[in-house]
């Protein structure tokens, strides 16, 4: 095989060669116990701060407004469950949306038929975006929680964060956001917009796997999730992930201070490949809003294809790519997040997801976009539905 050509960003990122050095000396070298009391386990105390330090600077967050979790689903797990129990004796309500990811969906599923929560989940438009004025109608004063993602990880959307943000304050109610996504890839201030908890994890951010935070703003009320120890304010108890934190905070501050110049080269290439595959090829369309868009995220819908087929045959020519979302493959329902924007179950079943990162090169993009327009022509040429299709064009 060739060169790989890894478009799959959205689902992991090469961890970077600087964070995996930031880490090292925390495996063998610096391996003291951070709640050790003698001067050697003072060295992983303080890496700790100084990571919790550059991740709350990428927010705008204080440092003790910063936990520790083991990524990304386990910060929705407990925002969710732990904000839902502090929280019960105000009501019972959560306002969410269609196109959450599984961590927060089966949570809420979770809530709803073991602990007797109420969840409006929200449509969407054709784009993916929330409509704001549909969930200020959804408040209701058993309303104690509203939870939508900053962007979503199949089509890209970046939702309008700060309007919700401003309607939760103005209501009284708390806002979580899973920012996974959207962390050190775009811009995020805490206060402008009005974040009460927000999720993340560094392995979608050049960052190891098995760590992520959740941002709890001062003064709201939350369990702790894992009982134990004190670490994590006594919120989050088990020895510290050490060498992960170092390089969560590692990947955090890189990636803020590289957003600026990835987002640009990464808006121009997508932007790129998002022209050939739609001038160049019949019958597609792309999904997720053209312009309210992840850098990184191409999603396109071919009509008259098996989306798994396709990703099989980019394989063969060494690009990595996903077809609706990685923990949905392999099932035959199409992905939650196609369907709630609108498109129909065979639009949805032929789509593919494309994210690029700061090593794709235009070689790479135009190297796809060649393959992808072949590859559709040669599935079309054996599809049966496109056969009757194109007899009917000509009649
Ligand atoms: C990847 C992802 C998660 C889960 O994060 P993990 O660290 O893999 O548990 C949650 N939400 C979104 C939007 C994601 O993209």
């Amino acid at each position: 095989m060739g060169k790989m050509i890894y478009l799959d960003n959205a689902a992991t990122t090469k961890t970077a060669p600087e964070v995996v050095q930031a880490m090292l000396p925390y495996f063998s070298e610096y391996y003291g116990n951070p709640s050790s009391v003698y001067d050697f386990a003072g060295k992983s105390k303080a890496a700790i701060a100084e990571a919790r330090g550059q991740i709350a600077d990428v927010l705008g967050a204080k440092k003790e407004e910063i936990y520790f979790t083991a990524g990304g689903s386990e910060a929705d797990n407990w925002a969710l469950k732990a904000a839902f129990e502090a929280y019960s004796s105000r009501g019972n309500h959560i306002i969410t949306t269609k196109i959450e990811h599984h961590a927060i969906l089966h949570t809420c599923e979770y809530l709803e038929k073991q602990r007797g929560a109420r969840i409006t989940y929200l449509d969407v438009d054709e784009n993916g975006l929330v409509r704001p004025e549909e969930l200020e109608k959804a408040i209701t004063p058993e309303t104690i929680l509203i939870s939508v993602m900053f962007a979503n990880n199949e089509i890209g959307t970046i939702e309008p964060v700060k309007e919700i943000g401003r309607i939760a304050r103005k209501h009284g109610i708390l806002f979580h956001t899973d920012a996974v996504q959207a962390f050190g890839q775009v811009p995020i201030g805490v206060d402008e917009y009005n974040i009460d908890m927000l999720s993340s994890s560094a392995h979608k951010i050049n960052g190891p796997k098995g760590i992520g935070f959740l941002y709890i703003r001062k003064g709201v009320k939350i369990r702790s999730f894992v009982h134990g120890g004190a670490q994590e304010r006594k919120r989050r108890a088990g020895t510290e992930n050490v060498p992960g934190i170092v390089g969560y905070g590692a990947a955090a501050r890189r990636a803020a201070e590289t957003m600026e110049e990835r987002a640009e080269k990464e808006t121009r290439l997508r932007d790129h490949l998002i022209a050939r595959l739609c001038g160049e090829i019949p019958y597609v369309r792309l999904n997720g809003d053209p312009a309210k868009r992840l850098p990184n995220n191409v999603n396109v819908s071919f009509q008259f294809v098996e989306g798994e087929s396709l990703l099989l045959m980019l394989d063969s020519f060494g690009v990595c790519a996903s077809s609706g979302s990685a923990c949905t493959s392999g099932s035959l329902d199409p992905s939650h997040v196609l369907l709630a924007i609108g498109l129909p179950h065979e639009t949805a079943h032929g789509s593919v997801r494309l994210t690029l990162s700061e090593e794709t090169t235009l070689e790479d993009v135009d190297f796809v976009a060649d393959r992808l327009k072949e590859i559709v022509q040669n599935l079309r040429n054996m599809s049966p539905l496109y056969e009757d299709f194109m007899k009917k064009k000509k009649k």
